[in-house]
């Protein structure tokens, strides 16, 4: 038996907000649904390392719910269920709904699948001292000392000599062989831990051992990368000149896999964006909307939404006008009427690392999806900063939805900061709020997130499109 609530206590319960644990708001059979939701998420993951997979494991999955491919010019009407691909690094899958386009406007979840990683330079093979590297360039915000001494994959396309394009995936089997950047032995690292945590590991360090058996020919100099050029060239059809116009990366081979003896956390590469572009894709694909919905999975976000992929690219904007074109309706109002929840995960609040928070406006993990009105750096520079009606609005979507949420900034005032695609969806005159899953160790080659913030995630999609 609970004692009864003093007057002053059921009045401070009735004002006051406190963030809930989802875990714990959960009935069985949601915690049940949680944890099925969160296998097929860690099958994606494991399947689309890089935004190419990420955009074919999209496709496959589209078509599969009877979705087709639209192409500019192409007709549309309501009930139909499109993809639209862009040059096969990102997708936009779409529904089209019965409600007036010019009075309605679209519902945009935007994500991106490309993540952190090490890309491989475009002249890259050399031997040395018994090993055979490939030089690299790194792709994103990483701190390279945590790709050193970690088993990894090598993914990407070679576009050959006659133009013929093959693709690489090599790691991710059990059986097949990994790669490798070497890091020094704390016997000798003595001047190298002295230095600043940017200077441990430099980027020309960066060198993938591929591999270390010499061929056999007295009269070979280099030996080794022969080797690895023989098997290139027997495997790919590849010669070196080839690595010119290839697009390799290397990934951590790793797998996702359940963290902790209750398996609520789940560990992986690349949480940061596929967990808000798998709920965003799952959430178009398993849901009937009477509303025009898009799930835009784009490239480019880690470098700046940069280039022909990604978010500031024109072929987005493309795409919504030719959709209202279709219909018969004003791109011009349609987009004036539209809503956009800008999906990017968030920095979850580290108890080992406190400083860096402030605990009230932090994310904490398991409490759900988190929304930040607004991110950028130093004065809100560089940030959308969602209106407060349009929070409002969104807000209401959750709540009637039962939808268990949060809300928070990026760190604390001045400590650093970040900005993902939102601006650039606001710019084009869209109501656009950002919304996404709590990380820990963001951008790391393997990053952690909780099963209940992936499950609020895929929820608040659905509430977004009711
Ligand atoms: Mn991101
Ligand atoms: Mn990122």
């Amino acid at each position: 038996m609970s004692e009864k609530k003093s007057n002053g206590q059921a009045r401070y319960d009735e004002l006051a907000y406190e963030k809930k644990n989802y875990f714990e708001e959960a009935s069985e059979a949601e915690r049940t649904a949680m944890f099925d939701y969160a296998e097929g998420y860690k099958a994606f993951l494991d399947e689309a390392k890089t935004e190419r997979e990420a955009c074919d494991a999209a496709v496959r999955m589209a078509k599969e719910k009877g979705f087709t491919e639209y192409k500019f010019g192409d007709k549309l009407a309501a009930g139909d269920k499109k993809y639209f691909v862009n040059r096969g690094k990102s997708v936009v899958v779409f529904r089209v709904g019965t409600e007036d386009l010019e009075k309605d406007g679209l519902r945009i979840i935007a994500s991106h699948i490309d993540a952190p990683r090490v890309d491989i330079k475009q002249n890259p093979l050399y031997e040395q001292s018994g090993m055979c590297f490939l030089k690299t360039h790194y792709y994103g915000g990483i701190k390279k000392y945590q790709w050193t001494a970690i088993p990894l994959a090598l993914h990407g396309v070679v576009v050959l000599k006659n133009g013929q394009k093959v693709e690489i995936k090599v790691g991710e089997s059990e059986d097949d062989p990994v790669f490798y950047i070497n890091d020094l032995l704390p016997h000798l690292g003595a001047e190298q831990m002295s230095h600043n945590g940017t200077k441990i590991i430099e980027g020309e360090q960066l060198n993938v051992v591929v591999g270390g058996m010499p061929y056999a020919d007295k009269d070979v100099k280099k030996k080794i990368k022969l080797t690895v050029l023989n098997y290139l060239n027997r495997e790919y059809g590849m010669c070196e000149e080839d690595f010119l116009s290839a697009e390799l990366c290397a990934v951590p081979a790793f797998r996702a896999r359940d963290i902790g003896f209750d398996r609520a956390l789940i560990g992986a590469y690349g949480h940061d964006d596929r967990v808000c572009a798998y709920p965003a894709l799952t959430a178009v694909l398993n849901n009937e909307s009477r509303h025009t919905v898009l799930a835009m999975l784009v490239d480019k976000e880690e470098i700046g939404s940069e280039g022909n992929t990604g978010m500031q690219s024109k072929i987005y904007e493309d795409l919504m006008e030719e959709i209202c074109i279709a219909l018969g309706a004003s791109f011009r109002k349609v987009r004036y009427a539209s809503k956009c929840l800008s999906s990017d995960v968030t920095a979850a609040y580290d108890p080992n690392f406190d400083t860096v928070y402030e605990k009230m406006n932090a994310a904490m993990l398991s409490c759900g999806t988190c929304m930040s009105k607004f991110t950028g750096s130093r004065g809100k520079s560089g940030s959308n900063d969602a209106n407060a009606e349009f929070v409002g609005e969104v807000r209401a979507m959750f709540d009637r939805a039962g939808v268990v949420w949060q809300t928070a900034e990026l760190g604390k005032v001045d400590a650093g900061g970040g900005g993902t695609v939102a601006k650039y969806l606001a710019n084009l005159n869209i109501d656009t709020v950002d919304l996404g899953v709590p990380v820990i160790s963001m951008h790391a080659p393997w990053e952690l997130i909780s099963k209940a913030d992936l499950y609020s995630n895929y929820r608040a999609f659905i509430a977004f499109m009711a």
